[in-house]
């Protein structure tokens, strides 16, 4: 191959497939349907969100757990700029770790809010995005009183 120039060409390739969330269907069924579901073990009671088939702390399964879709602030931090997905909106954006009502886990969502970084403890419900293809497709906002 001494002297020879390599011959190289610039291919692009593109895949189509269906991508199977398996075990945590339930919980993007539920976001499509404006819904948060986790799971709950049935050995040890143990409530997972986002859901888990079978629970981490005794392995048993776990099966589809409906929670309320509000929870409270467990740590917030304000953004610079909203992520993409949420840019229309047109508010103010924090990353936060919630608790779920009813949850043992916690999870990372986002927390759309009126400009004011949200408290420890504050309280948020769960907003649901017309098309639903990731686990960032919902957030939060501050819960509104029933009254
Ligand atoms: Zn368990």
């Amino acid at each position: 191959m001494s002297g020879t120039e390599i011959f190289e060409l610039e291919v692009q390739d593109v895949y189509h497939y269906r991508l199977s969330y398996g075990g945590q269907s339930s919980y993007f069924h539920g976001l499509k349907s404006g819904h948060m579901i986790g799971s709950k073990c049935a050995g040890c009671g143990f409530v997972w969100v986002p859901p888990r088939p079978i629970c981490s702390r005794c392995y048993e399964p776990a099966e589809p757990h409906a929670l309320s879709g509000r929870g409270e602030v467990l740590t917030c931090i304000l953004l610079p700029q909203p992520p993409e997905h949420l840019r229309h909106l047109g508010e103010q954006t924090a990353t936060a770790l919630i608790r779920p009502d009813g949850a043992d886990t916690c999870i990372k969502a986002f927390v759309v809010t009126d400009g004011d970084c949200l408290r420890r403890g504050s309280r948020v419900q769960a907003r649901y995005l017309p098309e639903i293809r990731t686990i960032a497709d919902f957030y939060f906002v501050p819960e509104e009183s029933d009254n």
